[in-house]
C-alpha cells in the first residue's frame, strides 16, 4: 500500500476504484496541400467524420436525459444543430475546393475565422455561442485526426476521479453521481476545484504533485478528504478498518445534521448566523438540511462558467428567481459575476492571454468594462428580488471608485426595470466584499456606501501574503492566523461595527471548525461555507464561550508569527475540543 499526503479539501472518507483523467491537448493540426482530383476523397472524410460526431452527440443526448438535467441535454441539442448546419457544412467544403487544403486545416481554420467574428460581436449570446461551435469543431476534428477522448459527462461506472487539474467547467458537468471522490495533482483547500467538491459533498483531496504519476486506473483508492489522506491499494487486513471509518463518518454526520434547527449561539449566550455558499441554484434546494439561515455568498459567475449555456437576462432571472423562491425569504447575497483569474472555460478564455490573470481583468473590473453585461445581470437579480430577500454584493472591490461606480450601475438598471414596468424590491441591501488589502486598509470609508462586509479570505489571503491560492507549491504560506491577516479581518469588523453595518465572512476560513473560534473572538457576526461543514461549525459554537474565543483573538493578535499563531490554534482546540477529528 502507498499513502500519498494533500492538501484536505472536501471531508468525507471513500473507497473506490481510480481513474486517472488525461485530459488530451489538443494535437497540432496537420496542415497539407492536396491535388484537385483529392478533393472529393477529403469531402468525403469530412462528411463520415461530421456523421460519426453526431452519432456521438447523439448518445451523450440520450445519456443526458436520462442520467442529467434538462439544460445538460439542451446543450447537446444545440451541438447537434450546429453540426448539421447547412451553411457551416458548405463553408467548410467550399474551402476545401478552393483553397486545396486538408480536411483537418480547413475545418479548424474556418472556425478559428468563425469564433473570431463572433467574439467581436456585441451581442453576449453570440459571443457565448462561440465556445459551441469550438466544441463542436473539435468532435470533428478528433474523427478526422481518430482521437478518442473520454468525457467526465459519461462514466460507465463509480470512481475516484484522479486528474492534474481541473477547470469549473469540468467539474460542473461531470457526472456527479458517479464521481465518488476526487484527487488532483494541482488545487488547494481555495480553489475552485475544492469549492465546488465541497458545494456536491465529493469527498477530495488536492494539491497531492504526483497522483496522477502515483495512480493507475483501477487502483483500489481510499480518500479521507479531512485528513488529506489517500491511500492506494490498501493491504485487505487495513480495508475492514477503512470501510468501518466509512460506516463511522456517516452515523457522526447524522449526528450533527441533528443540530440543525438549533441556533449557532456560544454557551454565553452569543449568537451568530450561519449562511451556505452555493454554485448553483440546485444547490438551494439542500441547504436548508444543514442549517443554513440564509445564502451568503452565491457566486453568481458558475452560470457563465458552464459550458454551452447562455446566461441571457431571462436565464439569469430563472436562476436567481429558483434560488430566492427555494430559500423563502431567507436572505440570499448574490455576487455579481467574478469571472477573470483562475474562472475561465479551457477553450474560451473570456479575459484572453493574460500574464498576471489574478492581478488582471476580473471579478468588478470585467463587469465596470462591459455596462450592458453588467446591467443584465443587475436588472435579472432586481426583477427576481420580488421573489424573496435579496441581497447584492461586489467582488474585488478595491477603491471607492468601483463601489460608486457599481452603485450607480445599479442605479441606472433600476431605472431601466422602472421604464419597462418590470417591479423589484425597494430596499435591497448592497454589501461590498472585502478580499484586496487595499479594501480592508480603507474599510472605514467603505463602510460609508456599504450595507454590509463580507470578507472573502481565500481572496484576502493570496493577495495579502502574495500566494497564488490554486498553487499547491506555496499552499504552505496562505496561513489564515498569520498576524497580517487576522489584522486585516479584525480592521474590517471594527470598520463595520463602528458603521453600524454587520461583517460577514464568505472565504473558505468561515467555514474551517478549526477557525470559528477564533472568528468569533474577532467579532464576525455572519459565517458563510459550503452547507455542508455549517453542523461541524455549529458544533464549535454551540460548544465556545465568547469570552474565552475573545482571550484567544486577542492573543493571536498580539503574535509575531504565523506559524506559532497556528500553533496556538491547535493547541486550544486540542484542549477545548479534544474529539474534533474526523478523520480515519
Ligand atoms: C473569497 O475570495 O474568499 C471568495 C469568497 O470569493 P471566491 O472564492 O469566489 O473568489
Ligand atoms: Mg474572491
Amino acid at each position: 500500500m502507498k499513502t500519498l499526503f494533500g492538501i484536505p479539501a472536501s471531508q468525507g472518507i471513500v473507497i473506490g476504484k481510480a481513474f486517472v483523467y488525461v485530459e488530451n491537448d489538443f494535437p497540432e493540426i496537420p496542415r497539407y496541400s492536396i491535388k484537385k482530383p483529392q478533393a472529393e476523397q477529403e469531402l468525403k472524410r469530412l462528411e463520415n467524420a461530421i456523421r460519426d460526431a453526431m452519432d456521438d452527440v447523439r448518445q451523450l443526448q440520450e445519456r443526458a436525459v436520462q442520467e442529467m438535467s434538462r439544460d445538460q441535454a439542451a446543450i447537446f441539442e444545440a451541438h447537434l444543430m450546429m453540426l448539421d448546419d447547412p451553411d457551416f457544412q458548405d463553408q467548410i467544403k467550399n474551402r476545401i475546393e478552393t483553397t486545396l487544403q486538408n480536411a483537418e486545416w480547413v475545418v479548424f481554420d474556418t472556425v478559428r475565422d468563425i469564433m473570431k467574428k463572433m467574439m467581436e460581436s456585441p451581442d453576449p449570446l453570440f459571443r457565448e455561442r462561440a465556445a459551441d461551435i469550438n466544441d463542436v469543431s473539435k468532435r470533428v476534428l478528433d474523427k478526422l485526426l481518430s482521437i478518442k477522448r473520454v468525457s467526465l459527462a459519461v462514466l460507465e461506472r463509480d470512481i475516484i476521479l484522479v486528474a492534474h487539474d481541473l477547470l469549473p467547467s469540468e467539474v460542473l458537468t461531470m457526472n456527479k453521481e458517479r464521481v465518488k471522490g476526487i484527487v488532483m495533482d494541482m488545487g488547494s483547500n481555495t480553489s475552485h476545484t475544492a469549492i465546488l467538491a465541497r458545494a456536491f459533498n465529493i469527498p477530495a483531496v488536492l494539491g497531492l504533485s504526483v497522483a496522477t504519476q502515483e495512480i493507475s486506473s483501477d487502483n483500489l483508492l481510499v480518500i479521507d478528504g479531512a485528513a488529506g489522506t489517500v491511500y492506494v491499494d490498501p493491504e485487505k487486513k487495513d480495508l475492514a478498518r477503512y470501510e468501518q471509518a466509512t460506516v463511522q463518518y456517516r452515523k457522526k454526520l447524522g449526528e450533527f445534521l441533528s443540530t440543525r434547527d438549533l441556533p449557532a449561539e456560544t454557551r454565553d449566550g452569543y449568537r451568530v448566523v450561519l449562511n451556505a455558499n452555493i454554485e448553483i441554484p440546485e444547490e438551494a434546494d439542500e441547504v436548508s438540511k444543514f442549517g443554513a439561515e440564509g445564502i451568503g455568498l452565491y457566486r453568481s459567475e458558475f452560470l457563465f462558467l458552464n459550458p454551452g449555456q447562455t446566461a441571457e437576462e431571462e436565464d439569469q432571472f430563472q436562476a436567481y428567481s429558483r434560488v430566492l423562491k427555494a430559500m423563502r425569504n431567507k436572505p440570499v447575497t448574490i455576487r455579481t459575476v467574478d469571472i477573470g483569474g483562475d474562472k475561465i472555460i479551457r477553450d474560451f478564455k473570456v479575459t484572453a492571454d493574460e500574464k498576471n490573470p489574478l492581478l488582471g481583468w476580473r471579478a468588478i473590473r470585467f463587469s465596470l468594462a462591459q455596462p450592458e453585461l453588467f446591467k443584465t445581470q443587475l436588472r435579472a437579480i432586481l426583477r427576481a428580488s420580488v421573489y424573496g430577500n435579496v441581497r447584492i454584493m461586489f467582488p474585488l472591490i478595491s477603491g471607492i471608485e468601483e463601489l460608486e461606480q457599481a452603485r450607480t450601475r445599479l442605479e441606472e438598471a433600476k431605472d431601466e426595470c422602472r421604464a419597462k414596468g418590470q417591479a423589484f424590491a425597494d430596499a435591497i441591501k448592497v454589501g461590498t466584499m472585502i478580499e484586496v488589502p487595499s479594501a480592508a486598509m480603507i474599510a472605514d470609508i467603505l463602510a460609508r456606501y456599504s450595507d454590509f462586509f463580507s470578507i472573502g479570505t481565500n481572496d484576502l489571503i493570496q493577495y495579502s501574503l502574495a500566494v497564488d491560492r490554486g498553487n499547491e507549491r506555496v499552499s504552505y504560506l496562505a496561513q489564515p492566523f498569520h498576524p497580517a491577516v487576522l489584522r486585516l479581518i479584525k480592521k474590517t469588523i471594527d470598520a463595520a461595527h463602528d458603521a453600524d453595518i454587520k461583517a460577514a465572512m464568505c472565504g473558505e476560513l468561515a467555514g474551517d471548525p478549526a477557525a470559528a473560534a477564533v472568528l468569533l473572538g474577532l467579532g464576525l457576526d455572519e459565517f458563510s461555507m459550503a452547507a455542508s461543514s455549517i453542523p461541524h461549525v455549529k458544533r464549535i459554537i454551540r460548544r465556545a464561550t465568547l469570552h474565552n474565543c475573545r482571550d484567544l483573538a486577542g492573543e493571536l493578535l498580539r503574535g509575531t508569527s504565523a506559524t506559532a499563531n497556528a500553533g496556538l490554534v491547535k493547541k486550544w482546540m486540542a484542549a477545548n475540543f479534544p474529539e474534533q477529528t474526523d478523520g480515519i
